[in-house]
């Protein structure tokens, strides 16, 4: 049971909420209060105090400064709990729900950042709290605890002190700016400058402070007139003098450089109207400039053209008694509350008066570039999908010395490693992620710190182009593999000259280009790259020129002698057994044949050649002779490919080589005759020597079937080489 002491501090929350909130579901509330109470009841705040006070205070702050709704006030109470407490997220998720808990782990990951980093660029770091969170509650409750952590600053140490109040002048003023939280930026400025020019700002509060009774009096004698007008005009009203901001006095001592006295001179009167017309603003306006003399250059009407942040308002200085002069501010309430409270005061308001509507379409259109907005949703829909956009295509990583680097959504460690310097990148091995080796395909995300893992023997991988989404690091991955084939092509022409001038033939270069475009290469440095990969055999090559030059007409160059009989023979019966090659982009059945220098086997990538009267001839794609029937006519090339399926065993042989010894054949025949009950065709055995050839005829059912007993057969003691037989 909660004791008496913190009954009463319960009750003051529930009824601000019911004051401030259309709606309260005060169970929420009063668990999230049980909760945090349970879960600080160990720990001190700096000040000596029960920690619990601060997640009150902060609560205290949303519920009356920023009141928006149930949700963020009870996400308030329980913002440090998952960082200071032993309870967990999943503990907050399980009691609260998905609500909650994320805006919770958001307000964590947020003070995870501030702690680990310098702040050395405040609008980074804005951006990247904008990139880090999807709801705006999140921020709203970091201004509230900022707002609170400065309220208190002077328990911390001064190193500390300075530390906060400096980020707070840079980043969280200007973001409640941003916001439109008026009053909570005003309260965090002047904080802030409270610490960090402690002189200063004790000159200027005692020297208010001193005036303050002879400037109430003056504001009492211009204002007296001013309110009877506004009476007599039947209005209801309220007229302050205006607070002034003790930084922003010192800002503008230091813009004009002009003493306080003269700044401080210039009265401030704000006249708030609680009416749903604004055009009573117009005629208070008149009121006062009857009564006293305007100045028409100071006269700006923001009600007509409202600021980029959705303020309006009509603001004029105009000279009061004894010459001083006087500025004067005159809005509707409606308008003041936006002036103060900013986007939480857009969805009270976007209930209670459709008119408003119109207004909140400006705002939105300003906050669009940040809140993705869904329309004929109720308010609290809309606020449940009120999700940040700004931002969100650029994540903020870090490197280990905690400089921020600004990259797309989605970059990987090769993209941070070519951002910090293309040296870093060509080099890098591997990349550490907030302390732990990744993938160097992993997706970054906002808040990591990424540490790249590089060595000097490294270098690119073809597949880091396709990791890579930054322009920087494609291009430079790109450059690199640009100049290695250049490097490697240049290899190949001198392997292509070398044997060309060997062979005493003499090439004009027209000749040369014919020859490389009958290849189906673009140009000569794909053709000398081929050469340099040994994906094309330079002595065939070389074959097949001496050929074209001596009979330009030369035809099917298959000349492949049959070699082995008995591999002829089975092969043939394979023949049989294959039917059902499919030409791709036709159905029917063809006549065709399998070509005898490669002998293809379902599941080989496969290429036909269309001959004179012998049907199609099937090769292996990587059959060196395919090269020679390109030569002769490349419109003879046509796609094939296997039926899908097929269940019939197709004979293969394979060819075996090691040391000889008792048993090795029968451990062979083993190996084969026991995976799934291969069919062993023929074996055929040599020796010389200590040493074995033996050719294996078998049945297989694809290509995986035969490497899988390949693979077995290679484990067998004794066994120096498995290899596919062709030919
Ligand atoms: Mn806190």
């Amino acid at each position: 049971m909660i004791d008496s002491k913190y009954k009463k501090k319960l009750d003051d929350l529930l009824s601000v909420c019911r004051k401030n909130l259309r709606s309260v579901d005060e169970d929420l509330i009063t668990r999230a209060f049980t909760l945090s109470l349970e879960a600080h009841k160990n720990n001190l705040r700096a000040s000596g105090e029960p920690y619990f006070l601060h997640p009150y205070e902060v609560a205290m702050v949303v519920a009356k400064e920023i009141a928006l709704d149930d949700v963020s006030i009870a996400s308030a109470l329980l913002h440090d709990v998952v960082e200071d407490t032993d309870f967990e997220l999943k503990d907050i998720r399980a009691e609260f729900g998905d609500a909650i808990a994320d805006i919770v782990d958001g307000a964590t990951k947020i003070t995870d950042i501030f702690e680990s980093h310098e702040v050395t660029q405040a609008e980074s770091y804005r951006k990247l709290l904008l990139s880090m969170v999807n709801d705006i509650r999140v921020i709203l409750i970091k201004f509230a605890d900022r707002l609170h952590n400065m309220r208190t600053l002077e328990y911390l140490p001064p190193e500390k002190r300075l530390r906060l109040a400096k980020e707070t002048l840079d980043i969280y003023a200007p973001f409640a700016h941003r916001f439109g939280l008026a009053q909570i930026k005003w309260e965090l400025e002047d904080l802030s400058f409270k610490h960090l020019h402690v002189q200063e700002y004790e000159k200027i509060a005692r020297q208010l402070r001193s005036k303050r009774r002879e400037r109430e009096h003056y504001i009492n004698r211009f204002v007296q007139p001013i309110k009877k007008g506004l009476i007599d005009a039947g209005l209801t009203f309220e007229v302050t003098g205006r607070p002034k901001h003790i930084f922003s006095i010192y800002n503008k001592m230091l813009k004009r450089n002009k003493p306080l006295e003269e700044i401080y001179d210039l009265f401030a009167v704000r006249i708030i109207l609680d009416t749903k017309d604004n055009s009573d603003c117009f005629i208070a306006y008149s009121i006062v400039t009857e009564l006293y003399k305007p100045i028409p250059e100071r006269f700006k009407d923001y009600i007509s053209v409202p600021k980029k942040n959705g303020y309006q308002s009509i603001h004029t200085t105009v000279i009061g008694p004894d010459g001083r002069m006087v500025e004067v501010q005159i809005r509707t309430k409606a308008m003041h509350d936006i002036a103060e409270r900013g986007v939480a005061a857009h969805w009270i308001y976007k209930e209670s008066n459709a008119s408003f509507d119109k207004d909140l379409e400006s705002w939105t259109n300003w906050v669009r570039e940040i809140f993705e907005q869904k329309n004929d949703q109720t308010p609290k829909e809309l606020l449940e999908s009120f999700k940040l956009n700004l931002y969100q295509d650029e994540i903020y990583v870090f490197t280990p010395k905690g400089d921020l680097k600004i990259l797309p959504r989605s970059s990987t460690p090769i993209d941070f490693a070519f951002e910090i310097h293309s040296n870093v990148g060509y080099h890098c091995i591997g990349a550490k992620v907030n302390g732990r080796i990744v993938p160097l395909n992993t997706a970054l995300r906002s808040g990591d710190q990424v540490e790249i893992i590089s060595s000097k023997n490294q270098t690119p991988n073809q597949d880091w182009e396709q990791f890579a989404i930054t322009h920087k690091a494609k291009s430079h991955i790109r450059r690199f593999f640009r100049e290695e084939s250049r490097k490697k092509s240049d290899e190949g022409r001198e392997t292509w000259e070398k044997k060309v001038k060997r062979r005493k033939i003499s090439i004009s270069s027209e000749e040369f280009d014919k020859f490389v475009h009958a290849l189906k290469f673009n140009d000569a440095q794909e053709f000398y790259l081929a050469i340099a990969n040994q994906n094309i055999d330079v002595d065939t090559l070389v074959e097949q020129y001496v050929v074209r030059l001596k009979h330009p007409a030369a035809e099917d160059a298959e000349h492949v002698p049959d070699t082995d009989t008995l591999f002829t023979k089975f092969i043939n019966t394979a023949r049989d057994i294959t039917s059902g090659i499919s030409v791709l982009g036709m159905n029917d059945n063809f006549m065709h044949q399998y070509a005898k220098c490669c002998n293809p086997i379902p599941g080989d990538d496969i290429i036909g050649f269309v001959t004179t009267g012998e049907g199609i001839k099937i090769h292996r794609k990587d059959c060196k002779n395919i090269i020679s029937l390109r030569l002769a006519e490349s419109a003879r090339i046509v796609d094939v490919g296997w039926p899908s399926a097929n269940e019939a065993d197709f004979m293969t042989g394979i060819h075996i080589g090691g040391e000889d010894r008792p048993a090795l054949l029968s451990d062979i025949t083993h190996a084969i005759s026991t995976y799934q009950n291969t069919n062993i065709r023929s074996v055929n055995m040599d020796s010389r020597d200590s040493l074995f050839d033996g050719k294996v005829i078998l049945y297989v059912k694809d290509t995986d079937h035969l490497t899988r007993i390949m693979e077995k057969i290679k484990r067998i003691p004794g066994i120096q080489s498995v290899e596919r037989f062709s030919g």
